[in-house]
């Protein structure tokens, strides 16, 4: 590198030449070009967005939805979301309370943008999706992960949570379900972070993007609880719940001290959400819903697959997962690095897992699967598994 370039490279502001490119980017890069290669390290959908959704946000584009939107979303799209979000929760979600955003990320983004100053504590349940960290860095404020063990089916005990609130903390991001670990807080659990939260006047960030994949039960959400419907903003998304994860359209809503501010940090940062896009959400929230209750259950069926699967290599344990469509097994006693296992697991077997640690230090020892691939291609990659696992200990 010339002189001249590493001079201008001091230009890069410190906190965005402090973040690190995605584990999740880089192995699935190396696994780009391999022959035969079973990946189970991405979390999307392999299903298409079904041919109805196409079909009407095509017929929109004809008709004319090709402009800008308001900043705030589409207009019928916001009279949908208010309908269906205050049936869901039980709780009058106006529409001037939502915004429509690119993805449930955008929703994070503009969230944190919101409401961090430079300091900021966000406290974060370990393991958790790594574009939390970014997030909160990029918003100039400061993670501070809690760890969850694999003993407590990597639930957030209320007493950690408890302890790790300062002066300095503004905000907890919770995620159920869970990636990556398929956890799905229940209903105690919730009731008793809810009486911290409150109690220590946090904002909570309530990830909700994979609220339909939920495996027993209904899901429930922290903001139903009483009192937090003014404590949270709630993230939804039509990435997972629809197969639409490149249409990039998220949802955002919570409190009328809040929302606007929020309306108002979307607007300038992206104007609007494609409104193509914004019409195939439209689309997909109002046609008959048996094409997404099917997806659920074919990922339902996934996970119990690879569960199962996983139950018969020694030196592997595994929690079953009760929503999303990630595993996160237990490698440690095969090995202690999980970088290193997913790594030799892709050269010698070509078979795409995903380091613990990639989701924060108390992932390691641990590995993610994504269920992501049909039943067959599961089956394979857990013989490819079982195989090399057994070259660790030859019997
Ligand atoms: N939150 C979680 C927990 C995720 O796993 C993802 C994507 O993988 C997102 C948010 C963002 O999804 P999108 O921006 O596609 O809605």
């Amino acid at each position: 590198m010339s002189t001249s370039q590493s001079q201008m490279e001091n230009s890069i502001s410190s906190r965005i030449a402090s973040l690190q490119f995605s584990v999740i980017r880089d192995m699935s890069q190396r696994a780009a070009n391999m022959a035969d290669c079973i990946s189970l390290g991405i979390g999307e959908p392999d299903f298409d967005t079904p041919e109805e959704v196409i079909h009407r946000a095509m017929q929109d584009i004809h008709n004319g939805f090709t402009h800008y939107a308001p900043a705030q979303g589409d207009p019928e799209l916001l009279k949908v979301l208010s309908r269906q979000f205050s049936a869901w929760t039980g709780l009058e979600v106006p529409e001037s309370n939502i915004v429509v955003t690119p993805g449930g990320m955008g929703a994070l983004s503009a969230a944190l943008q919101t409401l961090l100053e430079p300091g900021d504590e966000v406290i974060i349940p370990e393991p958790y999706f790594p574009a939390y960290k970014a997030h909160v860095i990029m918003a100039g404020g400061r993670v501070v992960p809690v760890p969850t063990s694999f003993d407590t089916g990597f639930t957030l005990r209320p007493q950690d949570l408890e302890q790790a609130v300062t002066s300095k903390t503004k905000a907890l991001i919770l995620n159920s379900p869970n990636n990556p670990t398929g956890n799905v807080l229940d209903a105690h659990t919730l009731d008793e972070l809810a009486d911290i939260v409150r109690d220590k006047k946090l904002v909570v960030l309530s990830d909700e993007v994979y609220d339909r994949m939920v495996f027993k039960g209904e899901f429930e959400s922290i903001g139903t609880r009483p009192g937090m419907a003014e404590q949270t903003l709630v993230i939804k998304s039509c990435s997972k719940t629809f197969a639409m994860t490149g249409w990039r359209v998220g949802f955002a809503f919570g409190p009328s001290w809040l929302m606007p501010q929020v309306i108002k940090v979307v607007n300038y940062a992206t104007t609007c959400v494609n409104t193509p896009g914004q019409r195939a959400a439209l689309a997909a929230l109002n046609m008959d819903q048996s094409p997404f209750h099917s997806m659920t259950e074919s990922f339902h069926r996934r996970v119990d697959l690879l569960w199962n699967r996983l139950q018969e290599i020694p030196g592997i344990r595994c929690h079953q997962p009760a929503g999303s469509f990630y595993l996160f097994p237990d490698i440690s006693a095969v090995t202690p690095d999980s970088t290193s296992f997913a790594l030799s697991l892709l050269e010698q077997e070509r078979v795409l897992v995903i380091p613990g640690q990639a989701f924060g230090a108390s992932g390691e020892g641990c590995v993610r699967i994504a269920g992501t691939v049909d039943e067959e291609k599961l089956k394979e990659a857990m013989h490819r598994l079982k195989r090399y696992v057994r070259s660790f200990h030859p019997s």
